[in-house]
């Protein structure tokens, strides 16, 4: 197909990430899409807690010991653009289509590629955007057309950015709790996965929706959405969620803190015959077993990210639903200012940090 649909500079700028705690920008040459790749003007590119545990501050793998580590590529893995060139062989994308892309190319061809699942693909080909091969925070991005899906009309560059990383992961958690409106969802930890959480479980018809976060910043931020019933500190989450909930405990609870006394906040607040997922990364789980597992009947979830038919799925219900994943961002930086959007998302910004592209957001 080799359609353009505008004339391409030479060379573009792009941000490194080199482990010190700073993002340099590098002008980079524009690469040219390869069979089955397509070339894309980025939109907005995320700004991830992991690229900040992982990357910023120092290199460190993200799976272990033996996990693929950063390779000094261009940073960011939650990126979204138009198709400006669509290399040989490609067949369901061309210039001018609106892209959201999974984070992840993986080989294609094992059960966890096939299943759309390319998080979980091991094979040596598997690299991340961002990562392992070039990602979003610079004007080009060179994707594998299997790693994109459509972004709709209805959504901004930004809103497809979210969906690429933290709402997707937020989406995927709550399928698995099959969250609806029987129950009440409880939140825990309103980073940014947690604030999509609470938007989406607001999509997904949940009777309320309850969120718990220590800082107080966070918690009005939250608040501003719109999405939450009732918020608390995790001193007062008991209380808040017996009220909201009549004494029952929240019939589905997702847990986005990461941390051990988030995760067991999530299950001491669970309803019986709850359902708890758990989608933040790190740490340790401890707890309590009879009384606050068995003898509550729980079911508990783990979820790491989801799959490119999810994501997709998801894009297409934030437009049912009428919600705006950009909401949930509280500053926006061009691609040049990004060591200060770095600053800003390391020391705990108030939401989401998004890297946009002048006036295309
Ligand atoms: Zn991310
Ligand atoms: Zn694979």
């Amino acid at each position: 197909m080799n359609a353009t649909t505008e004339p391409l500079p030479d060379t573009m700028p792009g941000v490194r990430l080199p482990g010190d705690s700073t993002a340099v920008l590098d002008t980079l040459p524009v690469p040219e899409p390869g069979p089955g790749q397509v070339l894309l003007r980025v939109g907005a590119s995320g700004i991830c807690g992991s690229d900040i545990g992982f990357i910023y501050h120092e290199h460190k793998t993200h799976r272990g010991v033996d996990g693929p580590a950063y390779r000094g590529v261009v940073a960011g893995h939650e990126p979204s653009g138009t198709v400006v060139q669509a290399g040989p062989g490609c067949r369901r994308f061309g210039a001018g289509d609106r892209v959201i892309v999974y984070h992840i190319a993986g080989c294609g061809l094992c059960d966890n590629c096939r299943r759309g699942f390319m998080i979980s693909c091991t094979d040596p080909s598997r690299a991340a955007y961002g990562w392992q091969r070039d990602g979003g925070h610079a004007r080009y991005l060179l994707a594998d057309e299997s790693t994109c899906v459509p972004l709709p009309d209805e959504l901004s560059f930004v809103d497809g950015a979210l969906i690429a990383c933290g709402f997707g992961t937020a989406y995927e958690g709550l399928r698995r709790i099959s969250v609806n409106g029987d129950g009440d969802l409880l939140v825990v930890g309103l980073g940014p996965v947690g604030l999509a959480a609470g938007m989406i479980g607001r999509g997904m018809g949940a009777a309320r929706v309850i969120g718990v976060e220590p800082s107080q910043v966070r918690r009005d931020w939250a608040a501003g959405l719109g999405v939450f019933d009732a918020l608390a500190s995790p001193e007062e989450a008991a209380e808040t969620v017996g009220r909201a909930t009549g004494g029952r405990g929240a019939a589905t609870v997702i847990d986005c803190s990461g941390s051990r006394p988030g995760r067991s906040l999530a299950l001491e607040n669970a309803a019986e015959w709850g359902r708890v997922s758990l989608v933040g990364e790190g740490g340790t789980l401890e707890t309590e077993v009879s009384d606050t597992l068995l003898h509550k009947q729980l079911t508990l979830y783990a979820s790491w990210v989801t799959s490119l038919p999810a994501m997709a799925e998801l894009a297409q219900n934030l437009v049912r639903w009428g919600l705006s994943p950009e909401r949930v961002v509280s500053d926006r930086f061009a691609l040049a200012d990004a060591d200060e959007a770095y600053r800003l998302a390391a020391g705990g910004s108030r939401g989401k940090v998004v890297l946009v592209d002048g006036d295309r957001s």
